[in-house]
């Protein structure tokens, strides 16, 4: 029996240990919160991230190791990968300490992005706007995510208060891409070195939050779909990367893509291929991680995915419509946190709005919930 360890124990780890169970692959997570998400269905060791003994335990017999989260010390996974095949590994992983390099790594390799510059410190915030301009967003460099470590600034006098409020650390300023839509593209390399990608995901995000996906994405020209996948590809291979990517892309009214995040990691905007796809991005990911054949990333009809985020919503009404599947992750439920999600499958266009409509409907009476795309 494969053994696989997953740094971070929230629902992507759950999501993978329970895509594990049918392959005959045994899953151990390493999270420091007591009853983590993916407690419930793989074994778990409870430390924090930063100690060794614990981190030498969760290694031990592992055949592979992979993250489920980012941000993670960088002294971990030195030591993590010293141990045990890291998939992906450190050059990828590095990638999600800081967007700055993230962003010059991804000019280096050919693609376009937002413009950005970097303000190290207070003192070079005025030269940095005035690169890129204003409308602009602060983003903090090391990780935030779901819309945190961010904060939109419109003029100069709000420039000082604005990083202050961001902690006062180094920043990264970018303009404002006024984007036609936000599309994902999630793609798999094998341990040999096949490369798969899903159809496209159009993705919908308030406050940074992703909010709901359809996919496949309505309306994708096939030099849409090519310029995508070569960009997954053109990651894959310069990282010689293993396991599922996925690239955060924003489409802008021209046709032309920008990159604006990547995920060295399986990702919320796939949700959908548990139902949607022949292969699950859990299952292509566990795959790639052992040296399995990877499966089919081709789409079963059209998703809906809508997360559920903040309060639970009342299930009845959800459970009721047909071809509809809900996950709920086990957490304690929070504003602004993603406690589960539901996606809606159909074959064709108009069953799928009324189902996501229905859905929106539902959530809406007792979650913060997004509009349809
Ligand atoms: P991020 O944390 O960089 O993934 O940003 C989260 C979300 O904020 C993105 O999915 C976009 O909806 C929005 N966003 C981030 N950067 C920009 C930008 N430069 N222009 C417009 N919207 C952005």
């Amino acid at each position: 029996m494969m053994r696989v360890g997953i740094l971070g124990g929230g629902q992507l780890g759950r999501m993978l240990a329970l895509a594990a169970q049918p392959l005959g692959i045994h899953c151990r997570v390493f999270d420091p919160e007591p009853g983590c998400p993916a407690a419930a269905v793989a074994e778990h060791v409870c430390a924090p991230y930063d100690d060794r003994d614990a981190l030498a335990r969760f290694a031990d017999g592992l055949d592979v190791a992979t993250c489920e989260i980012e941000g993670l010390p960088p002294a971990t996974l030195a030591a993590l990968a010293a141990r045990v095949p890291l998939r992906p590994g450190l050059p990828a992983l590095a990638l999600k300490q800081d967007r700055l390099s993230e962003k010059r790594y991804l000019r280096a390799h050919g693609l376009a992005t937002a413009p950005f510059a970097s303000a190290a410190s207070p003192a070079e915030l005025g030269g940095a706007l005035a690169a890129v301009g204003l409308p602009a967003i602060l983003k903090r460099r090391e990780r935030g995510y779901d819309g945190r470590g961010q904060a939109l600034l419109r003029t100069h006098d709000a420039a000082a208060a604005t990083a202050a409020a961001l902690g006062g650390g180094p920043l990264l300023a970018e303009a404002v891409v006024e984007f036609a839509r936000e599309l994902s593209v999630i793609a798999v390399r094998s341990a040999e070195g096949e490369i798969r990608t899903y159809p496209l995901t159009e993705n919908l995000h308030e406050d940074g939050i992703l909010r709901c996906a359809v996919a496949p994405a309505p309306a994708v020209t096939a030099a849409l779909r090519d310029a995508a996948a070569e960009t997954a590809r053109r990651l894959l291979v310069a990282l010689d990367y293993v396991g599922v990517l996925v690239v955060e892309l924003f489409a802008l009214h021209d046709g032309r893509l920008l990159v604006n995040e990547i995920a060295p990691r399986v990702h919320n905007s796939g949700h959908w291929t548990i139902e949607g796809a022949e292969t699950s991005q859990f299952e292509n990911h566990l795959r790639a991680l052992c040296g399995l054949p990877l499966g089919s990333t081709a789409a079963i009809g059209s998703s809906f995915l809508v997360n559920i985020i903040g309060a639970p919503p009342a299930l009845d009404p959800i459970l009721r419509l047909p071809d509809t599947h809900l996950h709920l992750y086990g957490k304690t439920p929070r504003p602004g946190r993603k406690i589960g999600h539901v996606t809606a499958r159909a074959l064709d266009e108009r069953h799928l709005r009324q189902r996501g409509q229905a859905i929106v409907r539902h959530l809406s009476t007792t979650n913060e919930h997004g509009r349809m795309p």
